[in-house]
């Protein structure tokens, strides 16, 4: 089918293309309505009817696929893999569902989920959507007081935590951050239930409290749970958005909505049917984690695989030794980390059967031509760049391969995906701009399926944060953009960094993205520094590949770059050569922390910060100036 007719009969006629999409997936009664829009920008899609995302994933193929792999876990910390068949899904599922409801955990209660990527994270999450309660999945990386603030945003009724996690051969003990988290906590959850793997066995437990998961497991192993069936519309999860541009926002999924929009986002962009195969090497604790980890891969009766490790252990030929081996079909990753392999040899791009990989889909944040140029080349394979948001729950910029393929332009995520009406509007007239102008991209509501219902128990939030930007109700990305004649739309970076020198404004992703196509800048970020003169000036943070390289040189060629490319206007006022910039856990660079730093403000909230070291990098740079 060809995308153009496909996207145009999903804006032409929204309820007929969206309950044509819903015979994707089981309902236990039908939908009375595809589309209740009385209260805007509040909808309900198919409202009235129920349906399970953990029926959708796991019973419904028993029949079809019992014996075939559901998740393949792979961990190169612990080197444990672990293979688990449909049928064997559904019975640890049942089990762990018969656990939570020993535990009192029923329809509508939370539940905090902290643990890495091991295949009982994705037992837990489904647990939760069998009977009802609704998970938060929080990243296991973070620091106690992040797990805290989200304990308190949700109030769990149990939290599920691994006895710890490793990275680079190293174990973090998980369990002395979640009792810090519980202390400081003020909704701290009456239980909590361990999922030991001998990581950290002497790790103390807090009687009446703490429960055990073998234990539990023993007892009701085998159990069966019936299906809980949810309205379309009660809430299935909690996600937190990244906190790249402040406090995270605590995104709110429905059912029915969210798990037709899986199994259309499955075959029509990432091109995986039931039967093959897909691994993503997200974190579950992400929204890509949710989305293709774990919900989209198995409501298509696909093979999902989990990875725990880093992507350059035992060798940096990992991931695609895992292609191999498992006949991956379509991977999913981000720029940070193909930018991670980059940093290694060619060769380990070469040394793996890969015939049977069709595509790399890649999504997060720009991925700069560069890094694309030098993975399309190593694995040659089609790249795709996927644009999103944890709010949107799958893909807004995407091209489908599942339909007709549309060629790749490098620079851009590609086109809209079906339902989504998007516009690219000037950000003080609110009108629409032309080909080739910048603007802000906003969805025109209601949002399609699958994206965000509201902020959790704040709705004042949901409509301050997204809609509250132009006199007309939109959704506003919050997100700077370009669309070319043809449609194909190039992000410039977030509205907040824009910069206007001069009344000339430039989006920090085009000035980024000039000096980085230097072969001696690794990665650079750009911000907006107040000047009298000109209002803000360019300001340039970057890393080099070589330690030794000599940084006055480098800077000065990333100015000459950005003028020859950008013109006088973009030339950066300083350049900062630094060690390390500061990041997100998920890997997105902090720049209002480094812009605040440059104007001697408070860097804000750091509770997403990755390596505090990275900041105090930026603040010696600064005290000795460009
Ligand atoms: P917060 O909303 O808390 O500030 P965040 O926006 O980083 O954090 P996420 O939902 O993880 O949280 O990230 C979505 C954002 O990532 C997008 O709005 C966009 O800025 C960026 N992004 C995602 N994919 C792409 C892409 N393919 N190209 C460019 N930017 C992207
Ligand atoms: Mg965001």
């Amino acid at each position: 089918m060809r995308y153009e007719d496909f996207y145009q009969r999903s804006i032409d006629d929204p309820e007929g293309f969206w309950a044509e999409q819903a015979k994707a997936i089981h309902w236990q009664t039908p939908p009375q309505r595809i589309l209740d829009y009385s209260d805007p920008p509040f909808r309900k899609w198919f409202a009235g009817g129920t349906t399970n995302l953990c029926y959708n994933a796991v019973d419904r193929h028993l029949e079809e696929r019992g014996d075939q792999l559901a998740l393949v876990a792979i961990s190169t910390e612990t080197n444990v893999t672990r293979e688990v068949s449909y049928r064997e899904l559904h019975r640890e599922v049942n089990t762990f569902a018969a656990i939570l409801k020993s535990l009192g955990i029923g329809r509508g209660d939370r539940v905090v989920i902290y643990m890495p990527n091991m295949a009982e994270a994705v037992f837990a999450m489904l647990a939760c959507a069998r009977i009802g309660a609704v998970h938060s999945v929080v990243f296991g990386g973070f620091a106690s007081h992040n797990l805290a603030l989200r304990i308190d945003d949700a109030r769990p009724k149990l939290l599920i935590c691994a006895d710890a996690g490793m990275r680079g051969g190293k174990v973090i003990p998980y369990k002395p951050l979640v009792d810090a988290a519980c202390e400081e906590a003020k909704h701290a959850p009456p239980h909590l239930l361990i999922v030991g793997r001998g990581l950290d066995p002497d790790a103390a437990r807090v009687s009446g409290r703490d429960v055990e998961y073998a234990d539990l497991r023993a007892r009701h192993e085998g159990a069966e749970v019936e299906v809980e069936w949810l309205e379309s519309n009660e809430p299935s999860y909690l996600l937190y958005t990244s906190g790249t541009t402040g406090k995270p926002k605590g995104v709110q999924r429905d059912v029915g909505g969210y798990a037709v929009a899986m199994a259309l986002s499955m075959w029509s962009i990432y091109d995986v049917r039931a039967g093959q195969v897909m691994f993503s090497t997200s974190d579950v604790g992400w929204a890509v984690g949710h989305s293709y980890n774990v919900y989209g891969p198995l409501i298509a009766g696909a093979t999902s695989i989990l990875y725990e490790g880093l992507p350059t252990n035992p060798d940096p030929g990992i991931w695609w030794a895992i292609c191999e081996k498992y006949g991956v079909r379509t991977m999913f990753s981000s720029p940070t980390g193909i930018r991670v392999l980059k940093k290694q040899d060619t060769s380990w791009l070469k040394k793996h059967d890969l015939s049977k990989l069709q595509w790399l889909f890649l999504a997060g944040e720009p991925l700069d031509e560069p890094t694309a140029h030098w993975i399309t080349d190593g694995i040659g394979k089609t790249i795709i760049d996927n644009y999103w948001q944890t709010e949107t729950g799958w893909p807004v910029l995407a091209l489908m391969p599942g339909l007709d393929m549309k060629p790749v332009r490098f620079g851009s995520p590609g086109l809209p995906a079906p339902g989504y009406r998007l516009r690219v509007i000037d950000d003080v007239s609110g009108a629409e701009v032309g080909p080739g102008e910048k603007g802000v991209l906003v969805i025109e509501p209601p949002l399609p399926p699958g994206c965000l219902t509201t902020v959790w128990g704040d709705d004042a939030r949901f409509m301050q944060s997204y809609f509250s930007h132009f006199n007309e109700l939109l959704y506003s990305s919050l997100d700077w953009a370009i669309r070319d004649e043809e449609g194909y739309t190039f992000i410039l970076g977030r509205t907040d960094d824009v910069i206007n020198v001069a009344g000339h404004r430039l989006g920090t992703r085009e000035i980024e993205e000039s000096c980085s196509t230097l072969p001696g800048v690794a990665e650079a970020a750009v911000i907006g520094v107040q000047d009298e003169l000109k209002g803000q000036v360019p300001v340039v943070f970057a890393t080099l590949k070589q330690a030794d390289a000599d940084a006055s040189v480098e800077a000065e060629a990333m100015r000459t770059r950005v003028v020859e490319q950008l013109g006088a206007v973009a030339r950066p006022a300083r350049v900062y050569v630094v060690n390390a910039l500061p990041k997100t856990r998920s890997g997105k660079l902090l720049r209002r922390s480094l812009q605040a730093l440059a104007e001697q403000r408070d860097p804000g909230d750091l509770s997403t910060l990755d390596d505090p070291g990275a900041l105090e990098e930026v603040r010696r740079a600064l005290a000795r100036g460009a």
